[in-house]
């Protein structure tokens, strides 16, 4: 059987800097039984001729460049097999199912047969970190997540050996939520075991950061200890988390805190979260919300919020922030300790003539 695997072409709309890791997984599977794997970005036109074809998708806002590879590729191979997966299949299955009908299959969610499968990395022979989940679902439900619907139980696996690739410099977690898990010792002792460099890519749960995980975390290669502020009322645990991994040695600079923002807060209750991170001395890194409908990337705006104000935080982090985060440097502290309102924290003040 002759299998395509399509990762949709990657541009401004359709940006990730990680691989397909599901259709890596599938190449893999396919592989094992003796089938012939090709992947590619975008459209491709070289008389490959699948029999099977599998497109990838990301997240909801980018679902355009997927109906564009959908739309090429059920159209130039009619009689091949089609089936969307990823994200946006997941989530809004409706809205490709309203363009393409039955000419495609929709698959929601994981495949559990690919699920303990290394991924065929040798198809992307320059990319070299292994990227695994240690854990599927999340103990919380977060309610602007999309994890509670693209994974809704909470699954551990005791132990990730067999998903590090031969060769890589690098493990790279996709865990929502890792210190959920039962088995993190474990996984955190493997980890260690590999002497190699570590990146909990979603961040770890502040409210179930110990000094015993501060201290383990510490025996990491990990180069950024990821966390989230997205509202106010993890903020105790936050501070506790922050002060933990600072007291086994961990520099401020080096923890990076995700902070929500366009949901269902107000503006001035984003400016107390990132007067919080500033104050305690991390790196804050603003993240819009984007809703789980498929829309267009940045375009939701909360009743709460207004464009300008969104568009104040959009410009601030291009400007007086540093790769779009807000790092607890002394100018920045100045101006936003000192902020009265919202729009004092982040207007920018006009250019000297
Ligand atoms: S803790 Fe994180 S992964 Fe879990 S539901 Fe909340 S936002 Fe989603």
């Amino acid at each position: 059987m002759k299998v395509l695997l399509v990762e949709p072409q990657k541009s401004r709309k359709y940006h990730t800097p990680y691989p397909p890791l599901g259709l890596l997984k599938l190449a893999t599977y396919h592989r094992q039984r003796g089938d012939f794997v090709k992947l590619v970005n975008g459209i491709s036109d070289d008389g490959f001729d699948p029999d099977i074809i599998y497109i990838t998708s990301l997240f909801t806002y980018a679902w355009e460049p997927v109906h564009q590879v959908v739309r090429f590729y059920s159209n130039k191979y009619r009689k091949a097999k089609v089936i969307v997966g990823g994200i946006y299949a997941s989530l809004c299955s409706d809205h490709l199912k309203q363009t393409f009908g039955d000419r495609i299959e929709t698959h929601k969610g994981l495949i559990p047969e690919i699920e303990e499968l290394l991924p065929d990395y040798s198809l992307i022979p320059e990319w070299k970190a292994s990227i695994l989940f240690s854990s599927r679902g999340c103990i919380r439900r977060c309610p602007f997540c999309s994890v509670p619907q693209l994974e809704p139980e909470f699954e551990a696996k005791k132990s990730i050996r067999h998903l590090i690739y031969p060769g890589h410099k690098k493990v790279i977690l996709w865990d929502n939520n890792i210190l959920g898990s039962p088995y993190w010792e474990n996984i955190f002792d493997e980890l260690e075991d590999s002497g190699l460099e570590i990146d909990f890519n979603q961040g770890l749960d502040a409210r179930l950061l110990t000094e015993e995980t501060a201290l383990r975390l510490r025996r990491l290669r990990i180069p950024i200890v990821r966390l989230a502020y997205d509202s106010k009322g993890i903020k105790k645990s936050l501070k506790k988390a922050i002060g933990l991994l600072k007291d086994v040695g961990i520099d401020g600079r080096r923890i990076v805190v995700y902070c929500l923002y366009g949901y269902l807060d107000m503006p001035e209750d984003f400016l107390e979260r990132i007067r919080d991170l500033i104050t305690w001395g991390v790196v804050a890194y603003p993240m819009r919300y984007q809703p789980l409908e498929p829309c267009n990337k940045d375009s939701y705006v909360s009743p709460n919020w207004t464009r300008e104000w969104l568009e104040m935080i959009a410009k601030a982090r291009r400007v007086i922030g540093y790769g779009g985060a807000f790092p607890p440097y002394e100018g920045l502290e100045r101006k936003i300790s000192n902020a009265r309102t919202f729009e004092e924290a982040f207007e920018l003040r006009p250019p000297k003539t």
